[in-house]
């Protein structure tokens, strides 16, 4: 007789799981439509390099206008996945974002990259690096200037994403590894493929300030990137008293202290100020 070492689970009827699959449904029937009716934009915000105060590259992050509301991606991105419109979303996103990279460089803007969160099932897809390949050439953007941003999730399928990554490095676009340090196995995905940038989570840095605990694990993953050839972010620096803190360190720096993700032509704005007086920003937030 097999054993059933499976426990067994009981679900009992609540309104809050009702309410939530209510919710998630109708997320799901949104977002058949969404695509089509053009409700979705890319707000972009920007990662500075802390020793100079330079503009070097822009995270391009998903924002969606709905029937239901704004819906934020941590709520739709994981329904989209589930659903498969991940695989469109996610195309239309590179796009949008190369598209952008694009009139940037025809306008004559300095050199920047722009960053595009990939989710592990959009990474997966053996057609992805074709994709993304096809995508540079339309817009006419050179590889290096597009970093993809995965997480650890892709590892789930490690023979397969060691071979994308492969694909991506021969076309020449960037590799980041994000939200790193809040995963199960973030020494895991480092180990296995080589990246070009390392970005820590904000959850990391939040308690730097009054914690020499905290701070020592920061310190020394900022040091296994540097150790691993990586560029690394410091994500989620909301105050004047972490910005300083990070800026003894060679990294680059990305959170609200400097800018929150905006619609490309208000970030604009924000850029050309950082242009204008890069070690402005080192004593007091622009304001926007
Ligand atoms: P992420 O890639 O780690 O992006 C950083 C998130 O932190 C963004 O939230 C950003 O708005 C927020 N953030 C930046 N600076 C600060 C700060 O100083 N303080 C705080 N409290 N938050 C800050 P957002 O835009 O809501 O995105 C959430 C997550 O959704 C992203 O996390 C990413 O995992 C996912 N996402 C966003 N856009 C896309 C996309 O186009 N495709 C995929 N697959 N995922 C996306
Ligand atoms: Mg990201
Ligand atoms: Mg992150
Ligand atoms: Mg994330």
């Amino acid at each position: 007789v097999a054993k059933n070492t499976k426990k067994e689970s009981y679900e009992f009827f609540s309104p809050e799981l009702l309410d939530s699959s209510i919710r998630k449904q109708e997320i799901t029937s949104a977002l058949q439509q969404a695509l089509g009716n053009g409700e979705f934009s890319v707000h972009y915000q920007p990662q500075i390099e802390l020793s100079s105060g330079r503009v070097i590259g822009f995270e391009a992050l998903l924002r969606w206008n709905s029937t239901l509301g704004a819906v934020p991606p941590s709520e739709f991105i994981p329904v989209a996945e589930e659903c498969g419109s991940i695989h469109s979303i996610g195309e239309w996103v590179l796009r949008e974002a190369c598209e952008q990279l694009s009139v940037w460089r025809q306008e004559g803007r300095p050199d920047v990259h722009v960053s595009v969160n990939v989710s592990a099932k959009q990474f997966l897809d053996l057609e992805f690096a074709e994709k993304v390949s096809a995508i540079l050439s339309a817009t006419d953007v050179p590889a290096k200037c597009l970093e993809i941003e995965i997480t650890e999730s892709v590892m789930i399928d490690l023979d397969t994403a060691a071979g994308l990554v492969e694909e991506l490095q021969d076309i020449g676009v960037k590799l980041a590894i994000d939200d790193f340090g809040t995963g199960y196995s973030s020494l895991n995905a480092v180990k296995n493929i080589q990246i070009d940038t390392l970005k820590i989570d904000k959850s990391l840095v939040d308690e730097v300030l009054g914690s020499d605990r905290s701070m020592a694990i920061l310190a020394t993953i900022i040091e296994l990137g540097k150790n691993l050839g990586a560029d690394v972010v410091v994500e989620g620096l909301e105050t004047l008293e972490q910005v300083d803190l990070m800026r003894q360190y060679e990294i680059i720096g990305q959170g609200y202290y400097f800018s929150r993700p905006l619609p490309a032509d208000k970030a604009v704005r924000v850029w050309d100020k950082y242009l204008e007086q890069p070690e402005g920003l080192f004593h007091a937030p622009i304001l926007y």
